[in-house]
């Protein structure tokens, strides 16, 4: 876990170091002599990943400027991550795919770079960085961004618009497609952007609106994100926007975008988010994040996104139970976010359950006749999805469906009051980190005073029906 207050704590420190340091300017062989330093890794260790993220620093912030012209496709970036080395640095990746890098300077000096593998910018400073040390890179870079591919969810990353705008949005990456970065959900940061476009396209990212200026090129519309995201819950789009901008109670700004030709209907859903972030309140804990809203494209893409304080919507989901699903995940899988990638139903079980607490609680559903008619028809093939370490590529498929009835059978196993207790607790637990799986399985142990791991293993750890014991607990009796 990074929190920010471990953050300022060690910068304190390193202050004093660095001065020490610049004693030794100019004496040949003084790194040698103290630290050599090595590379950082070029991988975070995810299983499913290993080369997604990189090891030796910590991002605080990303300072992001582009500039975009959509009849080219053309960008520009200057990238300038703040970071702190967590030990003694002779180089280190970023995370970068496709465009064309143009300079590179660390603490406004030039740095040597090279690319390697499928996305590894190798950064090499004019002098070592040392452990604790806060340093600052500018890359600077241009090209036409192009999208990943995946098979199950389409494409990923910067994905361009039929109006002629583009988007970034995807899951497990989408930031290193439009720019550098540290692409592990283990290295959370706050997120400052200002795209420059022609005057008659609007921008909308993750955020606080932070105004716009005219330059030579068109506008330029800064967004500020301060709560600390995951790289791929980062996000830009570039349209001509509808904007809509209200506030919720407790005076959060509230922004929704909407492209041209979104029904009616969207709208009308979007319109009860201060409705469902209160309900999700009431299950969670207090809202987590500094702003909300949503961003609702034409594109009928594959999957909308839960992308910090605003997610995106595919052109096809512009309905309440998708509204309700990625502002749960604001809770559950961006201020808590996933430990490891086999991690991701403490993501999209809880989100998908979300959906069942809001019909239960706004459409009077019966969610126990919900599930048992559920579990009555389920084929093999259901039971045999995987809630954990279901193996890269298959992270997005039986969460949705088998993880709701996971989580209401864990309902009935602990009771109401427990269950309701763990959810709306755990997020302040993690706020702003990461967590596991078997982590979330000890803390409704703690709280239930039950030992679950026969319940787990049925449920989350195996890929076949439960038994009875596990699959009709407390008020869940089979249907004759
Ligand atoms: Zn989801």
């Amino acid at each position: 876990m990074t929190t920010r207050h471990h953050r300022r704590r060690l910068t304190t420190v390193f202050v004093a170091v660095l001065a020490c340091a610049g004693l030794g300017t100019g004496v040949a062989g003084a790194d040698a002599g103290f630290n050599r330093g090595t590379p950082g890794a070029d991988g975070a260790g995810d299983s499913y990943y290993p080369q997604d993220g990189n090891g030796g620093y910590d991002v605080a912030d990303y300072n992001l400027a582009i500039n975009y012209t959509p009849a080219t496709k053309q960008l520009i970036g200057t990238q300038r991550i703040s970071a702190r080395a967590t030990q003694s640095l002779s180089s280190f990746d970023l995370d970068f795919s496709g465009l064309t890098v143009d300079s590179i300077d660390v603490d406004g000096r030039h740095a040597a770079f090279t690319r390697t593998g499928d996305h590894e910018l190798v950064i090499t400073p004019s002098r070592v960085l040392r452990r604790g040390e806060v340093f600052n890179a500018r890359i600077q870079y241009h090209g036409v961004p192009e999208p990943i591919s995946d098979p199950l969810l389409g494409d990923n990353g910067w994905q361009y618009s039929a109006s002629g705008g583009a988007f970034a949005a995807g899951e497990p990456k989408s930031a290193s497609t439009w720019y550098p970065v540290n692409d592990t959900p283990l290295d959370k940061a706050t997120f400052h952007l200002a795209v420059t476009v022609p005057d008659e396209w609007g921008v909308i990212a993750n955020g606080r609106e932070r105004g716009t200026t005219k330059t030579a090129n068109g506008t330029t519309h800064f967004w500020a994100e301060d709560t600390p995201a995951v790289p791929y819950m980062t996000t830009v789009a570039i349209e001509k926007w509808q904007f809509e901008r209200s506030r919720l109670a407790n005076g959060t700004p509230v922004v929704s975008a909407y492209a041209p030709g979104t029904p009616d209907a969207t709208k009308t859903a979007e319109a009860k988010l201060p409705e469902i972030l209160d309900f999700l309140s009431s299950k969670f804990g207090p809202y987590p994040v500094d702003a909300a809203g949503g961003i609702f494209l034409a594109e009928p893409i594959g999957f909308s996104l839960e992308t910090l304080s605003r997610p995106i919507y595919s052109g096809r989901a512009g309905n309440v139970g998708t509204i309700v699903h990625e502002n749960a995940h604001q809770w559950y899988g961006d201020t808590v976010a996933v430990d490891k990638w086999k991690d991701v139903c403490l993501n999209e079980c809880f989100a998908s359950y979300a959906q069942w607490l809001w019909s239960e609680a706004k459409d009077g559903k019966d969610l126990n006749a919900r599930y048992l008619s559920q579990v009555a028809t389920a084929s093999d093939n259901f039971w045999s999805g995987k809630l954990y370490d279901m193996g890269p590529g298959n992270e997005f498929t039986a969460v949705y469906a088998k993880g709701p009835l996971a989580l209401h059978a864990l309902r009935n196993t602990i009771g109401e009051k427990a269950f309701d207790f763990v959810l709306k607790t755990w997020p302040a637990l993690h706020r702003n980190g990461n967590a596991s799986l078997p982590e979330f399985q000890a803390y409704a142990e703690k709280i239930s005073h039950q030992n679950l791991k026969g319940f787990f293993d049925a449920w989350f750890y195996g890929n076949t029906k439960p038994a009875p014991a596990y699959l009709y607990p407390g008020t869940l009796k089979p249907t004759a």
